[in-house]
């Protein structure tokens, strides 16, 4: 096959070599059941226990407060259906934004279904949610807030620790989906005063099907499935043993080579952007200027439909996206786009490039020219 240019890591990322041999043993070696009591059990149960502990420390957690799940998916749901359904006696009101990932968002309108209340509050022209909108919104009845970090799309973070502060002020419990975010930017549960957070292996060179959702001590939470007591009684089910080991070794390794990945992603990002903004006109930069991850450009370039720039852009082997991955076979624009104030025709022109480690500037200079190839052969305003 021909050498793919990646550029759709917030879809998913490569699983690092490293993680895949840590991985390994953990499939036909150590492959006991963790809940038997004989060597083979005992090993597996130790390895998810080692990587427990290793995981909680680096966001500053404590071992009993990391619940594994299924992935970033799962871990959002049991976040705010399991809060939802277990505290619905001290009201029946929740907060989230119009941003939120399809695993939030749709989490939510099924709790309407089920008599909940939600406000989806807006945001600004970058992306962001105003922390004083989040004040202005709480009421008697409300009990959970949902924010995400870091935007999917356009990389917007959001100020999570400001947020989380007025939910601790008001005693309501507060949730983040942190899987963008995490490994991108340090993450700390005291500082930020978040309970709940979701994170997921695929999006940071770990496996898929893997997640880890942070749940503070003392909160109690409705399970989402029935059947043994596993992960403290949270979620049942045999534990996927290679997949914990390999959520915790490229956590680790993300910790590790955070600075570095940065310095070097950012700088090759920087240059594709100011190139794009120097070769083309009519083109405008999605999300915060400033606060916005340091991998993530999502374009609009005006007049444009996004699909048949990243089918040509398939073609010459270059992956890239119109949004979220989850919406890809929808040729409806992203909600996202949407929700920043722009025009239908606008959001239907957005194009997001998510660049990983493995991005070289050879790649960047590739895709620059296939662009200039592509918008000369679509003369319009560009
Ligand atoms: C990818 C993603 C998810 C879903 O995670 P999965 O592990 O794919 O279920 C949730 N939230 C955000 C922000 C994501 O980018």
């Amino acid at each position: 096959m021909k050498k793919i240019v990646y550029l759709d890591h917030s879809a998913t990322t490569p699983v690092n070599p490293t993680v895949i041999k840590k991985m390994n043993p953990y499939f036909y070696e150590i492959y006991g059941n963790p809940s038997s009591p004989h060597q083979l059990g005992r090993s597996a149960k130790l390895a998810i226990e080692n990587s427990r502990s290793h995981f909680s420390y680096l966001i500053n957690a404590k071992p009993e407060e990391i619940c594994f799940v299924s992935g970033g998916t799962e871990a959002d749901n049991l976040a705010i259906k399991g809060y939802a359904f277990f505290n619905r006696s001290k009201g029946n009101h929740i907060i989230t934004s119009v941003v939120e990932h399809s695993a939030v968002l749709n989490t939510c309108r099924f709790l309407e279904k089920q008599g909940f209340e939600v406000t989806y509050l807006p945001v600004d022209q970058y992306g962001q949610v105003d922390p004083d909108s989040v004040r202005k919104n709480i009421k008697p009845s409300t009990i959970l807030i949902s924010i995400i970090h870091a935007n999917n799309e356009i990389g917007t973070i959001n100020p999570i620790k400001e947020i989380g502060t007025i939910a601790k002020d008001k005693n309501i419990i507060f949730h983040t989906d942190a899987v963008q975010s995490f490994g991108k930017i340090p993450i700390n549960v005291e500082e930020l005063n978040v309970s709940l957070l979701s994170i997921s292996g695929h999006k940071i060179y770990g496996p898929k099907g893997i997640g880890v959702l942070f749940i503070r001590k003392g909160i109690k939470i409705e399970k989402l499935f029935h059947g043994g007591p596993h992960e403290n009684n949270r979620r049942p089910g045999t534990e996927n043993v290679p997949g914990i080991v390999g959520i915790a070794e490229a956590a680790q390794i993300m910790h590790n080579t955070m600075k570095e990945s940065e310095t070097k992603i950012k700088s090759l990002r920087d240059y594709f952007q100011d190139e794009l903004l120097y070769r083309f006109k009519n083109i405008r930069i999605n999300g915060h200027p400033t606060n916005r991850l340091y991998n993530n450009l999502n374009i609009s370039f005006n007049g444009l439909d996004s699909e048949i720039l990243l089918l040509y852009l398939d073609k010459h082997g270059i992956a890239a996206s119109s949004g979220s991955a989850c919406h890809a076979s929808n040729l409806e624009p992203s909600h996202v786009i949407m929700a920043l104030g722009q025009s239908y025709q606008k959001a239907k022109s957005a194009v997001r490039f998510t660049l990983g480690v493995e991005n070289t500037k050879d790649e960047i200079e590739f895709v620059l020219n296939i662009l200039e190839l592509f918008f000369s052969k679509n003369k319009q305003s560009w």
